[in-house]
């Protein structure tokens, strides 16, 4: 099916079914990386599973950004508390763009006993009034959770029915989260929302003005204009790193969707590009942009690590005809960078590190840590779809010994056990996800942090830097370790990391 197909319904895919993505299997980089094109089409299942989060928690990291948005919560009043703690992360990413610090909006409908057995549309329009009454917003997203989803509540239904009475823009959003396992699915359920209800049609776009000199200045600067997607996986540090690079190349960036206006998001179907940041997060919505309004796209590499971040800037340089001037780019950056690294490698030299993260920023990272001169001896990747196959055969084709690959929506009980056998000498995870290594005694490093720098040239130098002074003094998880014990038996440390997974 099109994408723009998938635009036509109220609800968007799940990714088991648009991409036959899995998130139960175990393998080794090589394996992966023979299985080739459209690898993977079973899932397994798991005969025992560990908690995990929801689409909510990645869906909400991008709405509560937007500054001029409400998000209100159609659901029982548990789901989103995960805004508590994105919080401070709306309060930095308005302060470091704009200087002003400002918390992201928030609202539940709070559904209760009484709501599921009587339904709650009543109760959403009431608050979408109120919403809009109160703090006067270009836009509310109306969020589902599960409980909407059980008793049939039609949020879309409730929104076009209160729209004439509100002068935000209503976006309704589906996240009700038994839908589905694999909650990168929530990027997809943000830009269905928005692609539906925000952007429009190219029939119904004002001409674009000419500047007062009548010379057609902004249809030229339009010609120039690249959107770069972040949804919220990058920093404000990053993206400095990358319009730097951009700019190099004489292009104008449009930051696109997080922290960014509907007048933004409006603008990302008149730019000459789009530009994925990750593939993982992207192909939904730049397929989209493409097949309603004409937008290419770059969709491929992650410019995390040296080779990366070349490819990544050939690729745009490519629609632009400035193949040689990214040549010379790309060579006086990585001239600099390798002087700037070289006080660190004799460190690095031969070290082992296992990685943990969503998909092409575990295998991306993996490439950089090689670059660095680790070796890579184990990566968790949180889900597995078809954009990763090219990155499997990357690492693979460096990489001195085959390692083992985990597919699994977190899951620690298996990385405890893999972890265990491997014993590396580093760790890379997300801050909640590090606790297992860490009480293993194993040195570990945030994989994300959006006031630390990871992508771009600046990131591999920041990265190296942050490593260097951690491993000089691994000191801290050694004493860790000897203070604090994982809830595992022996028994399953003597088992195969694998044996729960059940492949059909
Ligand atoms: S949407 Fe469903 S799975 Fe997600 S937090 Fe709410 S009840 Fe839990």
């Amino acid at each position: 099916m099109s994408t723009i197909e998938y635009f036509k319904h109220k609800d968007p895919p799940k990714r088991e079914e648009r991409l036959k993505a899995c998130i139960a299997h175990g393998d080794t980089v090589c394996g992966l990386a023979r299985k080739g094109k459209g690898c993977l089409t079973q899932d397994g299942e798991r005969s025992f599973t560990q908690g995990s989060i929801c689409l909510l928690l990645p869906a909400l990291a991008m709405l509560n950004s937007l500054p001029d948005n409400v998000v209100l919560l159609h659901s029982a009043l548990g789901c989103g508390s995960c805004t508590h703690s994105q919080n401070a992360n709306v309060r930095m990413g308005g302060n470091v763009r704009w200087g002003r610090v400002k918390d992201g909006v928030w609202l539940s409908t709070a559904l209760d006993e009484t709501d599921v057995i009587s339904g709650g549309e009543p109760k959403l329009e009431q608050a979408i009034i109120e919403a809009d009454r109160r703090y006067r917003p270009r836009t509310i997203t109306v969020v589902a959770g599960c409980v909407p989803g059980i008793i049939g509540d039609d949020i879309d239904g409730v929104a076009q029915k209160v729209q004439p009475q509100v002068a935000a823009r209503i976006l309704p959003v589906h996240c009700e989260g038994f839908k589905t396992k694999i909650w990168a699915t929530a990027y997809d359920a943000v830009f269905h929302a928005v692609g539906r209800n925000l952007l429009e049609d190219p029939e119904e776009r004002q001409p674009v003005l000419p500047d007062e000199e009548g010379s057609g200045r902004e249809k030229i600067r339009l010609q120039r204009t690249v959107n770069l997607m972040n949804v919220s996986s990058m920093g404000r540090v990053d993206e400095v790193e990358l319009e730097r690079l951009l700019n190099s190349l004489g292009l104008e960036v449009n930051i696109f969707p997080v922290f960014s206006r509907p007048d933004d998001m409006v603008k990302a179907t008149r730019a000459a590009l789009s530009i994925s940041t990750c593939p993982t997060h992207d192909d939904y919505f730049l397929s989209y942009l493409h097949e309603r309004f004409g937008v290419p796209f770059v969709l491929k590499h992650m410019p995390i690590g040296i080779n990366n971040t070349g490819l990544w800037i050939r690729d745009v340089a490519t629609r632009f005809g400035q193949e040689e001037a990214a040549e010379r780019l790309i060579a006086a950056e990585e001239a600099e960078l390798e002087e700037a690294l070289a006080e660190f490698r004799p460190l690095f030299a031969g070290k082992t590190v296992f990685v943990s993260a969503g998909e092409f920023r575990a295998l991306a990272t993996a490439k950089l840590l090689e670059e660095l001169g680790f070796r890579v001896v184990g990566i968790r990747s949180f889900h597995h779809d078809a954009y990763a196959e090219g990155e499997y055969e990357k690492l693979a084709a460096t990489a001195g010994e085959d390692y083992v690959i985990d597919i699994a929506n977190v899951q620690p009980f298996e990385e405890a056990n893999l972890l265990s056998r491997i014993r590396p000498d580093l760790f890379l995870g997300h801050a909640n996800g590090n606790m297992t290594a860490a009480k293993l005694g194993i040195p570990t490093h945030v994989i994300y942090n959006t006031g630390l720098a990871y992508i771009g040239y600046r990131g591999v130098y920041e990265i190296a830097r942050r490593l260097h002074r951690q491993l000089r003094n691994p000191i801290y998880n050694r004493k860790l370790s000897r203070h604090l014990q994982l809830p595992y038996s022996d028994e399953w440390y003597g088992e195969s990391p694998f044996s729960h997974i059940k492949t059909g």
